[in-house]
């Protein structure tokens, strides 16, 4: 996810990410959100293939698809991880938590994320600078295609996110996957900051809904608990975490939302 320190850094368009956002209350409130059809697993991944999630930031994988990913391993899908960047700027000044401090304690925490979810195969890191993906998008692309395997099925952030490395390896994953012939289902992440109920920038109608399993709901909880960096305060810098309540109350859902790009029947 990645915190926003400075609003003028991250805007994207009119896909401002400010305040609080959106309340999942207001989320919960809506009879659209409900009105998404639902997807079977099997039906997002079919039987046997394996699954590439393209993250731009430690935890994206988790709060993106985190319950998904957890019925994945269950079922024996095999499941890659690029880790596009190491998450190092989600504390930009601090002195309590600096870039190498953070590069190493989030590529930990993604770990054991993952190991939460049942994902054991370790995430393959690119490094890209936080902040700086669109800068290496082509890059990023090149990667992926060569990584991209017939039949592959690829979850990656939306390419309209809201937040610009979001944005960027949406893009990259997308044109990756369309030159391999694969399916790629979109995730918004910070969609549900800015977004509101019924908002006509987000396609509503491309949405599928996957309800999470008990089990999955509680390996999706676990896996955020493992991302401590992002969700304690540090207030010797009258810092709130990255990650505050209110955020999580959008991630915690017992359903997750996955965008196809191709028309659906
Ligand atoms: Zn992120």
């Amino acid at each position: 996810m990645d915190v926003v320190m400075s609003a003028a850094q991250v805007d994207v368009a009119d896909r401002r990410i400010h305040g609080e956002g959106t309340p999942e209350r207001a989320w919960r409130a809506w009879d659209g959100l409900q009105a998404v059809p639902s997807v079977a697993i099997d039906a997002l991944v079919p039987r046997g293939a394996r699954v590439v999630v393209v993250a731009p930031h430690p935890d994206d994988e988790v709060l993106g698809c985190g319950g998904a990913l957890a019925m994945l391993a269950r079922a024996g899908h095999p499941i890659v991880v690029v880790g596009v960047t190491d998450g190092e700027a989600s504390h930009a000044g601090s002195t309590a938590w600096t870039p190498t401090l953070l590069r190493a304690e989030r590529r930990a925490e993604r770990i054991e994320g993952l190991a939460r979810l049942g994902v054991a195969a370790p995430p393959q890191v690119l490094g890209l600078p936080d902040g700086g993906v669109a800068q290496a998008e082509a890059a990023l692309c090149d990667r992926l295609r060569e990584l991209l395997r017939p039949r592959d099925v690829v979850l990656a952030t939306w390419r309209l996110d809201g937040h610009p490395d979001h944005e960027a390896t949406g893009r990259a994953a997308v044109a990756a996957a369309a030159a391999r012939g694969v399916r790629c289902w979109e995730l918004p992440v910070w969609t549900w900051h800015w977004a509101a109920p019924g908002d006509a920038r987000v396609p509503w109608h491309r949405m599928r809904r996957l309800a999470l399993d008990a089990d999955a709901r509680v390996r999706k909880s676990h896996a955020i608990a493992a991302h401590a960096s992002q969700l304690v305060a540090t207030p010797a810098e009258r810092r709130a975490p990255v990650l505050p309540v209110w955020a999580l109350a959008r991630v915690l859902r017992p359903f997750e939302m996955f965008i196809a790009n191709e028309a659906l029947p």
